[in-house]
């Protein structure tokens, strides 16, 4: 059992965790959804109560009401990629609740199934990425209308910017003045092409719907060519590789089309 009086979160004490997943109802539910954000995972950090949390993050996603177990999803999906982000003080807690994260990563897709059409369909496949370790996509992933991703060319380490969606699929070279130049088509990849997490994705936006989504995949894990060298890249691990090394996974001036949590 967790002795929350030991733990602190990020407004103080952690004794009210319990008390405020035991008082979840549907009337409380987007202020205590909000609380337990606050508490938990805050500007980008976790601490030892958000991972003391998952055990009753997990008993949500398995009996609560669907925005509930949608939420608590969600949230578990942030706690474990902030975690996974920093490994050396995190890895003792993933490696303790690592039997409950894959569950949760399946309960997401079972979810994400029933209700193809929810509102927050996006925010819970990205904790579904988080929750299995992907974690470049679970901070980036959105449901390609228009989405930009900046990647370095690994033949000449020049800065492409990836562009899907309603401004079109293509690389270019992102200027200060003049915007998106140089631009260059994507290939998009074949359905035998495909990296297993390509190919995994693609099934699930198929399966449930996701139309945008589902168009934009085969884009995203692609072929790009670099505009100043010519020569054709690989997308996704190049996206991959970008943010290991440098975290910041979107260029500035896009927005995420979707929110965290649950209204
Ligand atoms: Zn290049």
């Amino acid at each position: 059992m967790t002795d929350w009086s030991l733990l602190h979160h990020f407004e103080g004490p952690a004794d009210d965790i319990p008390v405020l997943f035991a008082s979840l109802t549907p009337q409380n539910r987007k202020r205590t959804w909000r609380d337990l954000h606050g508490r938990l995972c805050r500007d980008g950090r976790v601490c030892p109560a958000s991972f003391a949390a998952l055990p009753l993050l997990w008993e949500v996603a398995v009996g609560g009401s669907p925005p509930d177990r949608d939420a608590a999803l969600s949230l578990a999906g942030d706690i474990v990629a902030k975690g996974r982000r920093y490994r050396e003080e995190y890895d003792a807690a993933l490696e303790a609740h690592a039997f409950r994260i894959a569950g949760m990563a399946t309960l997401a897709d079972a979810h994400l199934a029933d209700h193809a059409h929810r509102a927050h369909y996006i925010s819970l496949l990205c904790g579904m990425l988080a929750l299995e370790g992907h974690l470049a996509w679970a901070w980036a992933l959105d449901d390609l209308t228009d989405t930009f991703l900046a990647v370095h060319c690994p033949h000449c380490g020049a800065d492409v910017t990836i562009s899907v969606g309603r401004y079109g699929d293509h690389s270019a070279i992102r200027d200060r003045h003049r915007g998106d130049i140089d631009r260059r088509p994507l290939r998009p990849a074949a359905a035998g092409e495909l990296s297993p997490l390509g190919a995994r994705l693609l099934s699930i936006a198929t399966r449930d719907g996701q139309i945008s989504l589902a168009r934009g995949l085969p884009y995203l894990f692609g072929t790009a060519q670099c505009p100043p060298c010519a020569n054709p890249f690989a997308i996704a691990p190049a996206f991959e590789k970008r943010v290991a090394s440098d975290g910041e996974p979107r260029l500035p001036g896009t927005q995420r089309q979707h929110h965290r949590g649950t209204g």
